[in-house]
């Protein structure tokens, strides 16, 4: 006889998204089980740049366009939770910075200084000079414009940390997942030979959804991934930045964020139209050729003599899209027991939790009562993955 367990939600897939959703069902009395078949948090979440943004960047054609609207609240939320006082408790995760910027490099193009000027982005942007300035611009040749954005940069892997301890004991190392049917209807998962019903399945498993779908004979909700060629680099002159360094496209030329290494120097991850098709054309050496031209354009005076290099290539996983433009919000789609969806953005990760408890609640789900679940495997939490390329 395979072990049986019952929970009210399982969910399929520890990255930022499974683990919010765990620990803010758990908050409201939801018995709940998470499965994870790799490190939690090791997919795309640990490799984000940890951007809480409140959607500025979505408006650079010069308005702001439904995607800022949506996702403007996302960074008061987060907020409050690493005060302590939001959804989830976060006290204790790393802020690595509480403002994003803005960099414009040059002269700003026409439609950006109306795009400036505008009431609506008064509001969320305000110019920094002096020594006002982020730490790594603050130098005599620094010319440009630096606009500070009220969203901010978490340590990722802190978070993860976090979030895995709010999950106390449901959490589960997978190998084999398997659909649980009644008749034709799923009604839960058989993991590594334990049956585990539940009321609800959320498959919340990133760029593994697809394959999680396959599995039960499903095509849709269908996926799409947008390949990305981001380059890291560390050096002992690096001192922190997060910025996005406007080029005159609706994109960021670059976006910089700044980690901590082991070794205590700061590790420079460029990401932006950079990393995007261009970029992902490119092999490792030519990306990293091309974005030491950039930081010699941009920061000449910064000396990346003794610096290290390497680049990383990560899909983003999403709902598909027309044209590949980017979804503007979480989402989620619904059949019978089971949930599917994507965050997105690490920073709509609440929003995709607001998406299955309204789910749960239109549908009449309750927490009820469950046996005490046994010791189970867990899966691994994930590091700085950092430290392994550089
Ligand atoms: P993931 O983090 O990919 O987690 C999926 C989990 O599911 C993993 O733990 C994996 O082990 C598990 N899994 C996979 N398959 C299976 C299976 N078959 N069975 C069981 N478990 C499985 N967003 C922002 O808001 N701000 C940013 O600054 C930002 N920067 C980004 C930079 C890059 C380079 C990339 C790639 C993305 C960035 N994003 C950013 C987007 C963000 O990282 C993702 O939207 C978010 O992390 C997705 O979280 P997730 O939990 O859905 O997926």
């Amino acid at each position: 006889m395979p072990e049986s367990l019952s929970t009210d939600v399982l969910i399929v897939g520890g990255g930022v998204a499974g683990l919010w959703l765990n620990a803010r069902l758990r908050r409201q009395g939801f018995a709940t089980l998470l499965v994870d078949k790799g490190t939690l948090g090791g997919g795309q979440s640990v490799k984000s740049q940890g951007i809480i943004h409140g959607g500025t960047k979505y408006a650079l054609h010069g308005a702001l366009t439904g995607a800022s609207e949506a996702i403007a609240d996302m960074p008061r939320r987060w907020r409050e939770a690493l005060d302590g006082t939001g959804e989830l408790d976060l006290s204790g995760v790393r802020l690595l910075s509480d403002a994003h910027y803005l960099w414009s490099p040059g002269t700003l193009a026409g439609n950006l200084t109306s795009f400036f000027a505008s009431k609506a982005v008064r509001s969320r942007v305000g110019q920094v000079k002096g020594d006002e300035l982020p730490p790594a611009l603050q130098h005599p040749r620094f010319k440009g414009k630096v606009y500070r954005l009220a969203e901010l940069v978490l340590d990722v892997p802190s978070l993860i940390a976090r979030l895995a301890e709010l999950a106390g004991p449901s959490l589960l190392a997978a190998e084999r997942i398997e659909p649980l049917r009644e008749g034709d209807e799923l009604v839960g998962l058989r993991v590594d030979g334990r049956d585990i019903r539940a009321q609800r399945i959320v498959f919340s498993a990133g760029g593994g959804t697809a394959e999680l779908l396959g599995a039960l004979g499903l095509q849709q909700p269908a996926m799409q991934r947008r390949p990305l060629h981001m380059v890291l680099v560390k050096a002992p002159t690096l001192k922190p930045l997060y910025a996005h360094c406007l080029g005159g496209g609706p994109k960021p030329r670059i976006t910089v964020t700044s980690h901590p290494t082991e070794d205590g120097q700061w590790l420079w991850y460029l990401g932006g139209e950079l990393a995007e098709a261009a970029g992902v054309a490119r092999d490792e050496a030519s990306q990293i050729a091309v974005a030491k031209k950039e930081l010699a354009e941009l920061v000449p005076w910064l000396d990346l003599s003794e610096a290290q290099w390497a680049t990383l290539r990560i899909d983003r996983a999403e709902p598909a899209q027309s044209s590949q433009a980017r979804p503007d919000n979480a989402f989620l789609a619904e059949q019978g027991r089971l949930l599917v969806g994507w965050p997105t953005k690490l920073a709509l990760s609440p929003d995709f939790a607001d998406r299955v408890e309204a789910a749960l609640a239109r549908d009449g789900i309750r927490p009820t009562a469950h046996a005490a679940l046994p010791a189970l495997p867990r899966p691994p939490i994930t590091g700085p993955f950092w430290e392994g390329l550089l």
